[in-house]
């Protein structure tokens, strides 16, 4: 009996608690971020720059923050959900793009930001999870690869044989090439070989980064089945897993625009290390010096 009434009691906790809980979360996120990008002077009209500009994205506010704040002249500009905010960083166009999270979001705004601005390059940044054990949380991930970790066809198995989440093999999708009039099998996404290299150079000039350089795993999950991260580790060499960089790659890469994806470890479950959100002004931070290093080096040679 007295079991009983303390689930009905469990229950009721957490019917009551649980929607509260997530509203009150909700208001909180919503009133900062408006509140702070409202304060922006807004757009009217196009964006009109003499010189094309470098994107980064970032998918939360957490993530983006830094990066507008280092903008001078800031101007906001909007389309729909997504948000985009064009100003300079030491005397050149950037625009940073709050993504939102996830592949579809990612895409999204990609697409409409290149459109927008027609940047010469692409960066997208922001947290993500360390699956391997070098790969500590604040340490900075140069992505020289990204791939759609869920982007799998199974080998079939009957009903009632249970799940070997190993019988896979990555299919990515396919795109109509003009050229080779064939349709291209795209499983994984090469980051832009100038960017590597700058955003390597700006790591090894900058001991105050740790670094590690890796394949980027992103799908619409937050994988801590650590069996299955490590398949995925082993198979595909991922070193980080978040849900945005591979959306943001593919349409670089079929909208021909030069792309690389940057981040930081915010968790790693192998070596149990928790959750950190305060790390995602690193991956900002190191990203700025990779800007600096990109126009210094690359734009303006
Ligand atoms: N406090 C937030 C956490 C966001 S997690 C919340 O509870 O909603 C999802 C975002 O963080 C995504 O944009 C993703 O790219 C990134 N991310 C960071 N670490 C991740 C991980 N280990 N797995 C998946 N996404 C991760």
């Amino acid at each position: 009996m007295k079991k009983f009434f303390a689930l009905i009691i469990a229950a009721l906790l957490l019917v009551t608690t649980s929607p509260q809980t997530f509203a009150q979360d909700k208001v909180a996120l919503t009133e900062s971020i408006e509140e702070f990008y409202s304060s922006l002077p807004q757009a009217k009209g196009k964006y009109k720059s003499r010189q094309r500009p470098i994107l980064v994205e970032g998918a939360m506010n957490i993530e983006t923050n830094i990066l507008v704040k280092a903008l001078k002249n800031p101007v906001a500009y909007r389309d729909s959900k997504y948000l985009f905010v064009a100003g300079t960083y030491k005397n050149y166009p950037v625009v940073v793009v709050r993504t939102e999270q996830g592949l579809a979001n990612a895409a999204t705004s990609t697409a409409l930001a290149i459109k927008m601005f027609n940047p010469v390059a692409v960066i997208n940044q922001g947290t993500a999870g360390g699956t391997v054990p070098e790969a500590h949380v604040g340490d900075i991930v140069i992505g020289e690869k990204s791939i759609p970790a869920a982007a799998f066809k199974t080998v079939y198995s009957p009903e009632g044989a249970g799940v070997d989440y190993t019988a896979q093999e990555m299919r990515g999708t396919y795109v109509y090439d003009e050229t080779t009039k064939v349709f291209e099998r795209q499983g994984e996404y090469l980051a832009d070989k100038t960017l590597l290299d700058v955003s390597k150079k700006v790591a090894d000039a900058n001991s105050y980064f740790n670094v590690v350089t890796g394949t980027i795993a992103s799908a619409d999950w937050w994988m801590s089945w650590l069996d299955y991260v490590k398949f995925l580790n082993e198979k595909y060499g991922m070193a980080a897993e978040e849900m945005e960089t591979v959306a943001a790659a593919q349409i670089c890469h079929n909208m021909k625009v030069p792309f690389i994806g940057i981040r930081v470890i915010s968790d790693n479950d192998i070596n149990d290390e928790e959750y950190d959100s305060d790390v995602a002004d690193r991956s900002q931070k190191f990203v700025l010096l990779v800007v600096n290093a990109y126009v210094r080096d690359v734009l303006k040679k």
